[in-house]
């Protein structure tokens, strides 16, 4: 496992403008640190108490995002650090995202995660929903967190014209959001595609994707 070379390969694969986030989660430090001394900045962690820990030891400038489910008890410990949250689920938590953002004196960046797997296990809003939350007023009150985009997973399935399917309506629902210029949030990023399927998400329109076990090995859970 060359985690430089992973990353390199990967590189190669996606064009500048896709922001690649090197899923970290379960791995050490030093293999963190092996994937910075190659460039990278952009991590990405899904669980609070492992993010903090990873803060709290390793370079200052890393960006980091938290792409796990996110319970509002725990968002007072990232607030002041997290670069961007990416599977808000929900309008509570948008609003306690806020608040710990006033609190640290700063907009916090947030994607709204879609819903878009048949899975019913898998988090996040319907279209209606996320339509309600930016046309409401009282988004416009909450300062203290700053909506830049979707979120999405495909299906966990081999099928890939499914995959395909699925990335194809988020962008244009992403499209769709884009285009009506709300005021409040500056729909910009779309963060889908992970080790599977990241080729196939940027093809469907993808800018952001969130690569793991292709940079840093198959993860073992104990
Ligand atoms: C773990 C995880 C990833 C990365 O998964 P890989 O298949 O290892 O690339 C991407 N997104 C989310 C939300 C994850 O939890």
């Amino acid at each position: 496992m060359n985690i430089a070379e992973n990353l390199a390969s990967i590189k190669n694969h996606i064009p500048n403008e896709v922001c690649l986030v090197a899923v970290s989660k379960t791995k050490p430090n030093e293999l963190l640190m092996e994937a910075y001394n190659a460039g990278q900045r952009d991590l990405g962690e899904n669980k609070v108490q492992e993010l903090t820990a990873k803060f709290e030891a390793l370079p200052k400038d890393i960006k980091w995002h938290f792409i796990g489910h996110l319970q509002t008890n725990k968002v007072k410990y990232i607030a002041p650090f997290v670069h961007l949250i990416h599977g808000v689920d929900s309008f509570k938590l948008l609003k306690t995202i806020h608040k710990e953002g006033i609190k640290n004196n700063r907009s916090i960046p947030c994607l709204l995660q879609v819903k878009i797997a048949e899975e019913e296990s898998k988090f996040g809003l319907s279209g209606k929903e996320i339509n309600e939350i930016l046309n409401s007023e009282e988004l416009k009150e909450l300062t203290g967190v700053k909506v830049l985009g979707l979120m999405g997973m495909a299906t966990n399935t081999e099928n890939e014209q499914k995959i395909k399917e699925e990335f194809i309506q988020l962008k244009s629902f992403f499209d769709e959001l884009k285009s009506k210029d709300n005021p409040i949030a500056d729909i910009q990023i779309l963060s889908m595609g992970m080790s599977g399927d990241y080729e196939l998400a940027i093809e469907c329109g993808s800018n952001m994707v969130r690569i793991g076990s292709s940079i840093f090995g198959e993860r073992h859970y104990v």
